[in-house]
């Protein structure tokens, strides 16, 4: 593994009850005793909104950030029955939050409407994990680099401090399908988007870089040795707290 590695972010998606408190303690008390398990790794798990309060609460861990998985673009609170702004999220705890996954494009997120989410949330101290990806479609058409080009030049209106912004590649394809792509292919396409970063924040920083898709205890092992990449984003297997901690494991055998 590169030791460039340093995130190890939970997307539970729309699942979890409070009962579920208990998985975090479990991540929380293997992380805490394992001992490659470095002072500057980071495990983030990104909740559904009815647990954050509770979470953040209740896990006062060095390692351990509870983020949420997405918000209202409105600044202020009103009239937007079902929905919450970053700023209430940012009151009960949250850390973090994901934006730009492809299952909220999906649902009609478009670019302009992620810039003004992401745009908010930092304004409200939340770190935010910005998702980028191509679909299966476009990847044959050979429109990946093209589409994640798009994708990033929204931050590019905006003077963001890179160190607010963690950037996660998740080929739309992968998620939740059990496909994943070839390690060369990631890298390649990590290459672009840091290439694309410099341009964009013009800064010796550059946010860091991830990969979600399908990622597993087996399959983390194709991924851990690309330079460019600096953790993963784990949706279904951080679900589990056994599959969850075996991914960290095996990350440094
Ligand atoms: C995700 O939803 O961000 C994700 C990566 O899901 P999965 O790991 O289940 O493919």
């Amino acid at each position: 593994m590169t030791n460039k590695l340093k995130y190890f972010i939970g997307n539970w998606k729309m699942f979890g009850n409070t009962a579920d408190l208990k998985k975090i303690y479990q991540i929380n008390r293997f992380c805490s005793s394992f001992k490659k398990f470095k002072k500057s790794n980071k495990v983030i798990m990104c909740v559904p909104s009815t647990l954050i309060y509770l979470f953040s609460s209740k896990v006062k861990s060095k390692i351990i950030s509870i983020g949420a998985q997405n918000c209202h673009f409105n600044e202020v609170e009103g009239p937007f029955t079902g929905s919450v702004n970053s700023s209430m999220l940012k009151k009960v705890g949250a850390k973090y939050i994901i934006l730009g996954h492809s299952e909220n494009r999906l649902e009609g997120d478009t670019n302009k409407i992620i810039i003004r989410k992401i745009e908010i949330a930092l304004k409200n101290n939340l770190k935010v994990i910005f998702c980028i990806g191509e679909t299966m479609q476009e990847k044959l058409k050979r429109k990946t680099f093209l589409i994640l080009k798009k994708q990033l030049r929204i931050l590019n209106k905006k003077k963001f401090n890179p160190n607010n912004i963690i950037i996660a590649y998740e080929p739309v394809w992968s998620i939740g399908s059990g496909k994943i792509p070839k390690s060369y292919y990631v890298k390649n396409v990590l290459k672009f988007i840091k290439k694309e970063c410099k341009k964009i924040f013009k800064k010796k920083y550059l946010p860091a870089l991830l990969y979600g898709g399908s990622v597993n205890a087996k399959n983390v092992r194709n991924f851990s040795s690309i330079n460019e990449l600096n953790g993963f984003l784990i949706g279904s297997a951080s679900q589990s707290p056994k599959k969850f901690i075996d991914i960290i494991r095996n990350c440094y055998k």
